[in-house]
């Protein structure tokens, strides 16, 4: 049987189905411009011999899902006979809150608590919400599994989570770290444990997600203890557009001295700060790369403050295992193809018992151990796979509500 992975966002919808059986993905693809003029229809059969690429008229989010059942059924292009072979559908969801702690059958009960954390997640769940209602209109009869990214941390503890302010912003208005990136660093955490062979439960690692959002986690026995976002998306190591890590006392500065408004504010630090407003170029690493190679001070700049923040977080979050680090794993974009940042980062990490083998760290999106041999620490390559992620914990969800 089969599961369909939602990833509803405001004007786009990425989908994928997963043969269960072998967790090998049928089809995939991506709506663009949904509810704007020449909407984009991407789709691809798992061999690649039926691609699709069109402009259509995508007005909302039930027309774009209409055409996703439709393709993939499809007697030419599709991959399946009848939608009976849809077993469930999993559906990405960006903020659960404190009462949403793991993967949840979409009841209406359910909902509804997606729908009062739609304060935390204003850009995220709206949009989420819009395709499971969506699916869920075409697809009446089978299980909806809500998967989070904020779930996997709900097993922080209270030191991790509580801010130092008065307690009363935690008590009144729930202020507190929540974490994102949660299904992603799950999933190359128990492959990392699976690797190794650890039992999931035993294993330690940080988890190092960089894409164009950066965010590491301490793993302790397998569960989330500490990560680097918070409250919101914007705290931590630097990103793509994101500055990470600020002193508050830089914001009070722009409002009361600069005379900047807090959209401005909104807008500075979190679209044209990170990689692209320290090298004045661009938020794709690969540009950055490129400039710092070819002698651009900033740009070089950019890349030492980025692996100097990574470092920081490995070193900190190493000393929270309360036992043997067993490895560092690198994901995403950056952590899955970028070799020179990589090294970079693992400069210095000797002083925790992670060396990295430089031969073996020439690689791209593979899964691999780049250490050297008698490194202690691990230090591994995995690339993350968030649809499969959400697929297995559809799967897990539905089997045990029947
Ligand atoms: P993601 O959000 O996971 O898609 O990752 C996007 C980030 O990965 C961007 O900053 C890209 O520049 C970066 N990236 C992708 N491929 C490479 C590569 N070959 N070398 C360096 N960075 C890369």
């Amino acid at each position: 049987m089969d599961i369909l992975v939602i990833n509803s966002g405001s004007s786009s919808i990425k989908f994928q189905l997963i043969n269960m059986h072998n967790k090998k993905v049928l089809c995939k693809g991506l709506l663009e411009r949904i509810g704007i003029a020449d909407g984009i229809f991407n789709y691809e059969s798992h061999d690649g011999k039926d691609k699709i690429k069109e402009t259509r008229d995508i007005p909302n989010h039930r027309v774009g899902i209409k055409m996703i059942l439709d393709v993939i059924q499809d007697p030419k292009a599709g991959v399946i006979k009848s939608l009976d072979e849809i077993e469930g559908v999993g559906h990405r969801i960006v903020h659960g809150g404190e009462k949403i702690n793991t993967s949840v059958l979409l009841t209406e009960a359910n909902i509804k608590l997606i729908e009062e954390c739609i304060p935390l997640a204003p850009l995220h769940n709206p949009p989420n919400l819009m395709g499971v209602e969506a699916v869920k209109s075409e697809l009446p009869n089978v299980p909806h599994v809500g998967v989070f990214d904020t779930a996997f941390h709900a097993t922080m503890p209270e030191e991790s989570y509580i801010y130092g302010l008065n307690y009363e912003y935690y008590e009144k208005h729930r202020i507190r770290r929540f974490g994102f990136h949660g299904t992603s660093h799950q999933y190359v955490a128990e492959k990392g444990a699976d690797i190794l062979g650890i039992p999931r439960d035993q294993f330690n690692c940080v988890t190092c997600h960089m894409g164009n959002g950066v965010s590491f986690t301490a793993v302790k026995n397998g569960k989330s203890f500490d990560t680097s976002l918070g409250y919101g998306t914007m705290c931590g190591i630097p990103m793509g557009t994101r500055a990470g890590d600020l002193d508050p006392a830089i914001l009070l500065h722009m409002l009361d001295n600069l005379k900047m408004s807090t959209k401005d504010v909104h807008n500075q630090i979190y679209n044209n700060s990170g990689l692209k407003g320290m090298s004045g170029l661009s938020n794709d690493m690969r540009d950055v790369q490129k400039a710092a190679a070819e002698g651009n001070k900033r740009a070089e700049l950019a890349l030492e403050v980025f692996a100097h923040a990574a470092k920081k977080y490995i070193g900190a979050f190493s000393t929270l295992m309360g036992g043997t680090l067993h490895a560092i794993i690198f994901t995403a974009g950056i952590g899955e193809n970028d070799i020179a940042t990589r090294e970079r980062i693992c400069n210095g990490l000797e002083v925790l018992g992670a060396r990295i083998d430089k031969k073996k760290n020439d690689i791209r999106g593979e899964e691999k151990i780049v250490s050297t041999d008698d490194s202690r620490v691990k230090i591994m390559v995995i690339p993350t796979n968030e649809e499969l992620m959400i697929a297995l914990e559809t799967h897990r969800v539905a089997e045990e509500s029947h």
